[in-house]
């Protein structure tokens, strides 16, 4: 998963790397859509990712979390099925 997430499986960061699509907004707050806003402040998420997440620092999830909980914690928020690439979700 942590694969996934930083190679740019994702749609909106391949689709702007790409084709210079403008950057993704959250739906919730409004701002640039980034990895780090997804598993570390977006406020809409707070509750799921209390629930797998202690440590809500970028670099402590992508290495010291299991793997599972990013994927079950992108599962529950239904960001894992809307932003992946077709192509990889076939994988999962
Ligand atoms: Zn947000």
């Amino acid at each position: 998963m942590t694969c996934i997430v930083s190679s740019g499986a994702l749609n909106s960061t391949h689709s702007l790397t790409i084709n210079k699509d403008p950057a993704p907004t959250c739906e919730h707050c409004k701002c640039i859509l980034t990895i780090e806003h997804i598993l570390c402040t977006c406020t809409a998420y707070e509750h799921n990712r209390k629930q797998y997440f202690p440590h809500p620092q970028l670099s402590h999830i992508l290495l010291h979390s299991p793997k599972r909980n990013i994927f079950n914690y992108l599962t529950d928020i239904k960001l894992l099925t809307k932003f992946l690439r077709p192509d990889i979700a076939l994988l999962c």
